[in-house]
Formats: structure tokens, C-alpha cells, sequence
């Protein structure tokens, strides 16, 4: 049994030095209990909060300690009356290769909807994030503009699509052309702006939105953001998802002041969690599977191969190597 502990807490950005693999004897299940065998592993953004010895909504890493996040396997051993062998289920027990888990840790997944890594990404927490960011927050009506940073990525890639399932127009902001051709192409946004290439990104914006930005879902934070503000309308709306371009920050991230552009523009602005929604997963979730099923919603997966792979395929994220969500395939 593989797994990948916490092995020292990054400053800046983390490295390999972070991490540490080591191989521990695969334990047999007891009562009530199944031995699963690690199909998919998620690498997520908010996994970096959790490196520092810091409160926040969800406990620190501690030192040595296996790197806890979503992951998808096989039970491959049951003791439980509620699991057989073969079945697929997910849990949060994260960067190991084999779990012996509890009953009560996992829940079995329907492979029948959608190819099972989809409940890493779109029909799982990602998807709900969208979900819930977007239209409990920032409310989109028809006709609206909708500015998404992190536009490309597991999240900003289902925000946009739902945003245009509601008739909004939808610019997306990302790091590559070819993250801009997809969003464009493929997913059907009204405009999409490198961020890496632009000159000036305030300009862009207010090219690509004559009527102003309405809502902004912000996944970055920093001076996209900033860039964003300047083009906000009369009781706009911003949902405040993440802010991944401080994460590896070593100082506070400190920018211009947006009080000011809060009180003309009478905005709204509101950061959350996932959590916030937990009494609402399954509206969610019944939601997107159906614009899933109706081919409203598309999704792109970036998926890396190999268990040794997975502090690589982490450090990845920051620097904007995958379109849509990225998985290790263990
Ligand atoms: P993504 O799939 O979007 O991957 C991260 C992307 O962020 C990269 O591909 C990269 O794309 C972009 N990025 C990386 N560094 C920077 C930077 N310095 N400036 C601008 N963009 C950068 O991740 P997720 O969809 O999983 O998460 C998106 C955001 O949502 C994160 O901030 C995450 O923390 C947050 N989140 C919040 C949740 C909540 O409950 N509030 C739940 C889930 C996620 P590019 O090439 O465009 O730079």
C-alpha cells in the first residue's frame, strides 16, 4: 500500500520536498468495514489552505499524515452488509492507494450516469461548487454579463456553461489560448481573455462586456480580480469562490482597496464555501446529471496517470497545466 504523507509545511510555493511516499502493509477489514482499492485520486486547489497549521473551515494536514481529499476506488474486500466486492465508491480518504474505510466513511457511486471520475469533477464537488456559487450568490438573469476567472478550470468550466444555460452572456478569463479556444468552441462562451498575454486586461474586459459585468464569479482573486472591479455594474454581484493566486503567497496579499467601488455600484459581494449548501446537495447534484443527460453541460477531464504522479499532479494546478478537472489515475 502506497500512501503520501505531509512531510514538511511548504513555504511559498510547495515543492516536492513537501510531500514523502512510503509503503504501509494493507490491513484487513473488520466488522462492518471494506477494503477499497484507489481508482481515481482528486488534486484540488484548496488542498494548499489545509498544508498550513492554520483554523479554517476545514482542519490542517497534520505532519506525516496521509494528504486527505476526495478519491474514487473499488471495494475490494467487505465486511459490511451495506457494500459488496466490485463495487465503486468515493470518500475523502484521499493519497493512498488502498483504504480500509469504515461504512459509514464512503458512498457507493452510480456508474450508470457517467463515466465514475465525473464525481470528482462535474456531478461532484466542483459541479456543486458551480452550482450553488453561481446561482444562490450570483443570481445571473437572462441577458445579463457573467465574468468567470479561473474560466478553464473544474470549476469556472461549469459556472460559465450554467451561466449560459440561463441566458447570461459569459465571458471566461484564462491562461492559455488554447483553455480560451476551448471555452469558446467547445462550451459555447460569448468571449473568453488570455490573461497571460493581454496587455491590458482592464481594456479587454470592458471590449469583450459593452454592457458592463453584472456577476462575477471570481476563482482567483488578486489582480485579475482587480481588473474585474473596475468594470462592475450598478448592483453587480460577486461570488467569491477562491482566490488560488495567493494561495502561495509568502506575505498578505495586499491590492487596491475596493470598498469604494462596492458603495457607488451598490455591489454585492459574498464568499462561501461548499459546505454552506450540504442541506442542498442532492437538488444540485440532481441538476447538473440532468443537464448532464440533456447535453447542456460538457466536461473536460485532465488526467494524469501513475500514484507517484500525484504530488506533481498537484503542484500542476498552480501552474495552470489542466483544462477542466484534474485526476490522477492511480
Ligand atoms: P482549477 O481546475 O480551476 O485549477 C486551477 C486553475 O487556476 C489552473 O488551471 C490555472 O488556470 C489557475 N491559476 C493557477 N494559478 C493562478 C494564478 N496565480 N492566477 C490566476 N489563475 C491561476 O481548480 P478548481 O476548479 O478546482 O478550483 C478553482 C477555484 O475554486 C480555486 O481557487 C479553489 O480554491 C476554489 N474552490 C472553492 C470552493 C469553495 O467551496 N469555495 C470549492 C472548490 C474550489 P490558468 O491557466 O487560467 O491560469
Amino acid at each position: 500500500n502506497k500512501q503520501i504523507l505531509l512531510a514538511k509545511r511548504p513555504e511559498g510555493t510547495p515543492d516536492k520536498d513537501t510531500f514523502k511516499i512510503v509503503e504501509t502493509e494493507i490491513k484487513k477489514p473488520g466488522d462492518g468495514e471494506i477494503l477499497i482499492r484507489t481508482i481515481y485520486v482528486s488534486v484540488d486547489p484548496y488542498m494548499r489552505g489545509r498544508m498550513v497549521d492554520a483554523p479554517s473551515y476545514v482542519p490542517p494536514y497534520q505532519l506525516d499524515d496521509v494528504l486527505g481529499g476526495g478519491a474514487i476506488g473499488e471495494v475490494v474486500e467487505s465486511k459490511s452488509q451495506r457494500f459488496a466486492q466490485g463495487d465503486i465508491v468515493i470518500g475523502s480518504y484521499g493519497w493512498q492507494s488502498y483504504y480500509k474505510a469504515k461504512e459509514d466513511e464512503v458512498r457507493k457511486i452510480d456508474k450508470d450516469i457517467a463515466p465514475i471520475s465525473t464525481h470528482l469533477g462535474i456531478l461532484g464537488m466542483p459541479g456543486l461548487t458551480a452550482y450553488f456559487g453561481l446561482l444562490d450568490i450570483g443570481k445571473p438573469k437572462e441577458g445579463e454579463t457573467v465574468v468567470i476567472s479561473g474560466a478553464a478550470g473544474a470549476v469556472g468550466s461549469v459556472v460559465g456553461q450554467i451561466a449560459k444555460i440561463k441566458g447570461a452572456r459569459v465571458i471566461g478569463i484564462a491562461g492559455t489560448d488554447e483553455k480560451n479556444q476551448y471555452l469558446k468552441e467547445e462550451l459555447h462562451f460569448d468571449e473568453a481573455i488570455n490573461y497571460k498575454t493581454t496587455s491590458n486586461l482592464q481594456e479587454d474586459i470592458a471590449k469583450a462586456c459593452p454592457n458592463g459585468v453584472d456577476v462575477y464569479f471570481d476563482n482567483v482573486g488578486g489582480e485579475i480580480s482587480d481588473a474585474v472591479h473596475a468594470n462592475l455594474n450598478k448592483y453587480a454581484r460577486i461570488s467569491i469562490c477562491g482566490a488560488i493566486s495567493s494561495y502561495n503567497l509568502e506575505g498578505e496579499d495586499i491590492g487596491p482597496r475596493i470598498q469604494t467601488t462596492l458603495i457607488k455600484k451598490s455591489v454585492l459581494m459574498q464568499g462561501f464555501t461548499l459546505g454552506d449548501f450540504a442541506d442542498r446537495f442532492a437538488e444540485g447534484s440532481q441538476a447538473l446529471a440532468q443537464w448532464l443527460q440533456e447535453d447542456k453541460l460538457k466536461y473536460e477531464e485532465t488526467i494524469k496517470e501513475g500514484f507517484d504522479n500525484i504530488p506533481e499532479a498537484f503542484l500542476d494546478l498552480f501552474k495552470g497545466n489542466n483544462i477542466g478537472k484534474l485526476l490522477v489515475k492511480v
